[in-house]
Order: structure tokens, then sequence, then C-alpha cells
């Protein structure tokens, strides 16, 4: 999608600090951190939000949360556990409407979120 935020940086047209790529995703540092370790992973295709999504993009999603878990393990974030989360809209505060998946570790979150 041609004015979306993430779809440039999945092309390279807007930098990013890159943790990994293939074929279907894209992992890179959040610019803005909200926690020592802060990254997103993302579909290169273009899907709004969660709200958006279709029965064949359930597997796109499974590879999503599974690079999310290897890159945290990769980060020393095995036995502490992280963060992972899905804004949605508006109300959920999502402010890039490229669907991401957030992974915030390295300090104790609250429960439940503010
Ligand atoms: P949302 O609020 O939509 O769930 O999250 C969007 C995230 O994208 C925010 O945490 C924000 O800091 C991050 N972000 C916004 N613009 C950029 C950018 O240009 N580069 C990177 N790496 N992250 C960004
Ligand atoms: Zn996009």
């Amino acid at each position: 999608m041609s004015d979306c935020l993430f779809c440039k940086i999945i092309t390279g047209e807007i930098p990013s600090k890159k943790i990994y790529e293939d074929e279907d995703v894209f992992a890179f540092y959040d610019i803005a951190p909200q926690a020592p370790i802060h990254f997103l992973v993302v579909p290169k295709t273009h899907i709004a939000h969660v709200m958006d999504l279709k029965e064949n993009q359930v597997e796109l999603m499974g590879k999503m949360l599974f690079c999310a878990q290897n890159i945290a393990k990769d980060l020393g974030l095995e036995n502490s556990g992280a963060r992972f989360v899905f804004n949605c809209k508006e109300s959920a505060g999502q402010t890039v409407w490229h669907i991401h998946l957030h992974v915030l570790g390295g300090r104790d979150f609250e429960w439940p979120p503010g």
C-alpha cells in the first residue's frame, strides 16, 4: 500500500533497525521503545488491523507469532517472558494501520493495562 508507513519500512524506502526478514514477515525495533526491548513483527502483505483478518491469513498470523517468539528468545527473554500485543483500531490506540505485533520485554508490566 503506497501511503503506508510500515509498507515503506518493509521495502526499505523508510529506514529501520531490521531484526529479521523472510518472504512473509519483517521484524524491526520500535522507534519509540516502551521497554528495554521493544520490537514489531509485521506481515509483508498489507493488512490494516486484526478486524480485517481473513481465514486464509491464519497461517501467516501463526508465522508472525512464531517469528516473535524466536526473536524474543534470541534477545534473552525466554525465561523472564514478554508482553505480546496487537492494538486494534481507535479504542486500543492503534496509530499505524498495518497490522503489527508488539513485543516488549526487559521489565515487568502491569495488568490490566491502563
Ligand atoms: P500502534 O500504536 O499502532 O500499536 O504502534 C505503532 C508503533 O509504531 C508505535 O509503537 C511507534 O513507536 C512505532 N513507529 C511509528 N513510526 C515508526 C517508524 O518510523 N519507525 C519505527 N521503527 N517504528 C515506528
Ligand atoms: Zn502497509
